[in-house]
């Protein structure tokens, strides 16, 4: 990208709301900026693409004070004749009612160089995702976006509604649901059928996103009875009767549903993507996080001293493998030893570096591994693992006659959260609809996180779901009613399952 002496301004489309709907332009210039001056977005995750040195300005509203505009054009100036990279962050795309044209303007007359960098307009994307196409070869071949705002319907405004009304087949109104009475009047007045189809989409694109159909004589009267507040664009035309059949995105089955993941943030991304996926809104809430022991790498003893060696985890794989990469020793030192997996996850760690592991037992739980697998009287075992660990599967080793070194190489430490006390209010109110347990530890320092309320006040509102038997037992010695266990110990099968009481629920 173009850096020049008195810097640059990007003027960036920030997309519709849905934090995917960004164009990769649109976080690389994210990620080069120096300053970023946003507007009120409906995803602040945004602005997590940033690099830590960004200073993040919100911008003056100036739909607030006429003059806010002229302070939000001379910070534009100031910050890119500093030698800055200034991002000036719009909703949706910049150029379709969101002044940034006025905002180009001041640049050109600066003299500073800018690029507009297109964004994912809420009029077609939010249409889109409630399952409406603003053209269709056989309802609708023109389109035109039109502003709701109130100089729209002035007298003097050069709309010219009476033309409009009957010339476009789709009509898309952005910032319209002040005056939707007025607007819906105003086009039946000049011709448009009483009868034409038309849909309210709020914040669309987003977990929240709401829609509401009628016509253009009953429209007024459903969204009084919602009581729905902006944003929200309106869809006016026959394009509106594909939602039907088109709708793709909020009847997916955990749409509207908020969730709660509590592992560790470096290990949420894969569980958060596919609850998302599904349609969930995902509210990470990490309890733990993971952190390697400072052990000195030859104190971690290699695998070619042992029979066995068992890896219980993901974290026990990698952290393990990265010790011995520490000592320069590569998947040659597993050569004469046997390797036990236990649970998917952790076999595919292993086949990723290259180990096909020779016994996965049939269950996740410590007992069933130690009983399961073969052939270790008198055996040497290695267990790398977390330095808190259950203790059943050392000890049932060790009384079937193996010699067991059990390695603690990781720790499980609790992090402090900053938003414990919105969510403690969120599940309280109900307002939060399952909690996930991933592991042992999520459930003991999730409950610690808490101190004033016992578990069964404070879930008593919500629906726990948790990955398999050991996390459900520790849930349960800590009176945590358990409504969901994945069949089997994998964040698929625990998505799955939730999917599975979602649909029995709106049974
Ligand atoms: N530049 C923006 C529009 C800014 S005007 C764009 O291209 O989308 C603000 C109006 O946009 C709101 O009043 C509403 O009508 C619409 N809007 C923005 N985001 C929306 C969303 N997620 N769902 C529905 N309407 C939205």
């Amino acid at each position: 990208m173009e850096t020049t002496h008195t810097g640059i301004v990007y003027i960036v489309g920030a997309g519709p709301g849905n934090k995917k709907l960004i164009t990769v332009k649109g976080v690389e210039c994210l990620q080069q900026a120096d300053i970023v001056i946003y507007d009120l977005l409906l995803n602040d995750a945004l602005l997590e693409h940033c690099p830590a040195h960004t200073e993040k300005i919100r911008a003056p509203d100036p739909r607030i004070r006429a003059n806010r505009q002229a302070e939000l054009n001379q910070l534009l100036v100031q910050h890119a004749k500093a030698g800055k990279v200034v991002v000036r962050l719009k909703g949706g795309d910049p150029y379709v009612f969101g002044r940034g044209g006025e905002e180009a303007m001041t640049l050109t007359q600066a003299g500073i160089p800018f690029e507009i960098v297109p964004g994912v307009t809420s009029g077609i994307a939010a249409a889109a995702y409630a399952g409406i196409p603003v053209t269709h070869r056989d309802y609708a071949s023109s389109v035109a976006f039109v502003t709701g705002h109130s100089a729209a319907l002035h007298p003097d405004s050069n709309i010219n509604w009476e033309q409009l009304a009957t010339a476009v087949d789709t009509l898309v109104v952005y910032m319209g649901v002040a005056h939707l009475r007025e607007i819906m009047e105003r086009l039946i007045t000049h011709g448009r059928d009483p009868q034409t189809s038309v849909s309210l989409v709020r914040v669309g694109t987003t977990p929240q996103q709401f829609v509401i159909q009628g016509t253009l004589s009953d429209i007024v009267e459903k969204v009084e009875a919602v009581q729905l507040k902006s944003p929200a664009i309106i869809v006016i035309g026959e394009v509106n009767r594909l939602r039907e059949e088109l709708r793709w995105f909020d009847n997916n089955p955990l749409f509207g549903k908020r969730i709660l993941v509590t592992r560790a943030r470096a290990q949420a991304s894969e569980f958060a993507g596919l609850l998302e996926a599904n349609g969930a809104e995902v509210i990470q809430f990490p309890t733990i996080e993971i952190r390697p022991l400072e052990i000195e790498s030859t104190e971690i003893p290699s695998p070619d001293q042992y029979d066995w060696i068992i890896f219980t985890s993901v974290n026990a794989v990698e952290i393990y493998y990265e010790q011995l990469r520490k000592k320069r020793q590569d998947t040659r030192v597993f050569g004469g030893c046997s390797v036990c997996a236990v649970g998917p996850k952790t076999v595919e760690a292993l086949n990723s570096i290259g180990i096909y592991p020779d016994f996965v037992p049939s269950h996740a739980s410590g007992k069933v591994v130690a009983t399961e697998i073969e052939n270790i009287q008198e055996k040497k075992i290695l267990l790398p693992r977390a330095k808190i660990a259950i203790a059943d599967l050392p000890t049932i080793l060790r009384e079937r006659g193996a010699h067991v070194d059990d390695i603690p190489i990781y720790d499980t430490v609790k992090v402090e959260s900053k938003c414990s006390n919105t969510i403690q209010k969120d599940l309280l109110d109900g307002r939060i609809d399952f909690v996930t347990f991933t592991s042992s530890s999520t459930v003991t320092n999730f409950l610690e996180m808490f101190p004033s309320y016992a578990a069964k006040d404070l879930l008593a509102k919500v629906r726990v779901a948790v990955i398999g038997p050991t996390t459900e037992a520790t849930a349960t010695e800590h009176s945590v009613r358990v409504d969901i266990v994945a069949k089997q110990a994998t964040i698929e099968s625990l998505v799955e399952a939730i999917i599975v009481e979602c649909s029995n629920l709106s049974e």
